[in-house]
C-alpha cells in the first residue's frame, strides 16, 4: 500500500510503500509516549525504506533516544524541526525498513481487526489500555513482527 504522510505544518511531506500498513501495534514505552503518543501510546507501521521519498528534507531533525542504561538508541526518530510532528523511525540495524508513525499518515489506513499492546510495563499510571477481545498484550516486546501479524491475517 502506498502511503502519503506529512507533518502538521506541511514543511515535510513523504511517500512510502508499506507492506505492513495496518495500525494495530500500540507501544506504551516512555519514548513513544513522550515523543509521539499524547494518548499514552504511539503506533508505527512497517514500510520499505528504499521507497521513501521526502520533500522538505531540510526541515527534518533526528532524535536518538537515551536508554535506561545510559546508552543511546540506534533508532533514528525523524521529526519536523518546525512543528515537532513525529514522522518515522529508522534504525540502521534493519536498513531495509522504515517505520512511519500512523499519526503522520494522510492516506486512509485500514482498521485492524485486533490490536497488540506492547511495553505495558513502561506505561504511565494514568493510561488505561483499551483492550478488546482478541487483542494481545505484552509487558515488553511482542513475540510477532509487524510483517508476521499481516501474514497471519492474510494481509500480506
Ligand atoms: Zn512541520
Ligand atoms: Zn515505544
Amino acid at each position: 500500500m502506498k502511503l502519503e504522510g506529512s507533518c502538521h505544518c506541511g514543511a515535510v511531506r513523504f511517500t512510502v510503500n508499506a507492506p505492513s500498513p495496518y495500525p494495530f501495534m500500540r507501544c506504551y514505552c516512555s519514548i513513544c509516549r513522550k515523543t509521539a503518543g499524547g494518548g499514552g501510546y504511539a503506533i508505527n507501521l512497517g514500510a520499505d525504506r528504499h521507497s521513501l521519498r521526502v520533500s522538505g528534507e531540510a526541515h527534518l531533525s533526528v532524535y536518538r533516544a537515551r536508554l535506561a542504561d545510559g546508552s543511546t538508541s540506534t533508532g533514528e526518530r525523524n521529526f519536523c524541526s518546525r512543528c515537532g510532528s513525529a514522522l518515522w523511525l529508522y534504525d540502521p540495524t534493519w536498513p531495509d525498513l522504515v517505520h512511519p508513525h500512523a499519526s503522520a499518515i494522510d492516506t486512509p489506513l485500514p482498521v485492524p481487526p485486533d490490536r497488540v499492546h506492547i511495553m505495558l510495563d513502561s506505561k504511565a499510571g494514568w493510561v488505561e489500555p483499551e483492550v478488546r477481545d482478541g487483542d494481545r498484550c505484552f509487558d515488553d516486546y511482542p513475540d510477532e513482527s509487524l510483517a508476521r501479524w499481516h501474514e497471519r491475517h492474510g494481509f500480506a
